[in-house]
């Protein structure tokens, strides 16, 4: 019997999708990051900035529930490089402080995290990447994560979310694009690589507001790697709260993957594409349920995009 592979399946895209540029960078390794807990906080949690969080956030919504049941970094990154060696045939690692705010601590707290991470398997180690919001980004910091390029890739992940402040404050986000863009400045010239991660679906803003985040990230061209989610809504949140006393719309599959076939060729083509969409363990997602399974999901949206012939960059 003749099996056969589907455009898809041997990686081809419409965009400058994350694991092509991996795989080239790594010339062919299989380089799978591996989420670790730091067990920081966050400045918008802990009265400094405000409580109760940004009114999307349920901080377990975004770390596997494996990696939270872990006691100690040193088992999570022990745990997890098991597991991705053992699902995917991992051969290298990017270490991933994800959840939370993960420079929000002296630096010197930080540097202790950090080598920590590091010094398993430091052979394996190809990376680090560090999820932040802007406002806990400072020259020192910027400094020390830089201290790790010698040895690994090093990228800093911030919460651009929206490019609208009237958006940042119904969130009760805590930071201004302001602040967003006083850190872009301070990464411009470093040796960081740049992620910002972006929010689509908030209900008050309309498509065109949408599609114009592409030129913001376009406008900034050290921003190398972005990250899509569509708004979902999660048990444990304000938002989840306000949703189930008064749901309102969000995307559906088709009108999200609609959405990123208008967005990807506006997008420079540079930019590689690490996430086109967000998903929260079952358990605690409350809206939108696509019913579909990660892979299905993304499959969906990728088949969308190369039936349509849609291009990244193909519109600027
Ligand atoms: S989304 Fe990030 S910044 Fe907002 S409350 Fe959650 S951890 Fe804090």
């Amino acid at each position: 019997m003749q099996v056969t592979v589907s455009p898809i399946d041997q990686g081809v895209k419409g965009y400058n999708n994350y694991g092509a540029w991996l795989r080239k960078k790594y010339n062919g390794q299989r380089v799978f990051k591996v989420i670790v807990d730091g067990g920081f906080t966050c400045p918008n949690r802990d009265g400094s900035k405000g409580y109760g969080g940004c009114t999307y956030c349920n901080v377990d919504s975004f770390t596997p529930s494996v990696s939270r049941k872990a006691p100690s970094l040193r088992e999570q990154v022990i745990q997890g490089m098991e597991r991705a060696r053992k699902g995917n045939k991992a051969d290298k690692f990017i270490i991933y402080f994800q959840p939370n705010t993960n420079t929000y601590a002296p630096a010197h707290y930080l540097k202790m995290m950090y080598d920590e991470a590091l010094s398993i398997e430091p052979e394996n180690i190809v990376g680090l990447s560090v999820g932040t919001r802007p406002d806990c980004i400072d020259a020192e910091k910027i400094a020390l994560l830089e201290s790790y390029t010698d040895r690994f890739d090093v990228d800093l992940e911030m919460g651009m979310e929206s490019i609208y402040n009237d958006t940042l404050a119904q969130i009760n986000r805590g930071c201004t694009h302001e602040e967003l863009l006083r850190a872009l400045e301070l990464t411009k010239n470093s040796k960081l690589d740049t992620c910002v991660h972006t929010i689509f679906g908030f209900p008050w803003e309309t498509h065109d507001m949408m599609l114009a985040y592409a030129d913001e990230i376009n406008r900034h061209e050290h921003i190398k790697f972005v990250k899509f989610h569509h708004l979902h809504i999660v048990e444990g949140s304000v938002m989840g709260v306000k949703y189930k006393r008064e749901p309102f719309k969000l995307f559906s599959l088709p009108e999200y993957t609609d959405f990123l076939c208008e967005l990807l060729p506006r997008i420079r083509p540079d930019v590689v594409i690490q996430r086109l969409f967000g998903l929260s363990d079952r358990e605690l997602l409350i809206a939108p349920n696509w019913q579909l399974k990660k892979s299905e999901i993304q499959h969906y949206i990728d088949k969308a995009i190369l039936d349509r012939g849609v291009l990244q960059g193909a519109a600027l």
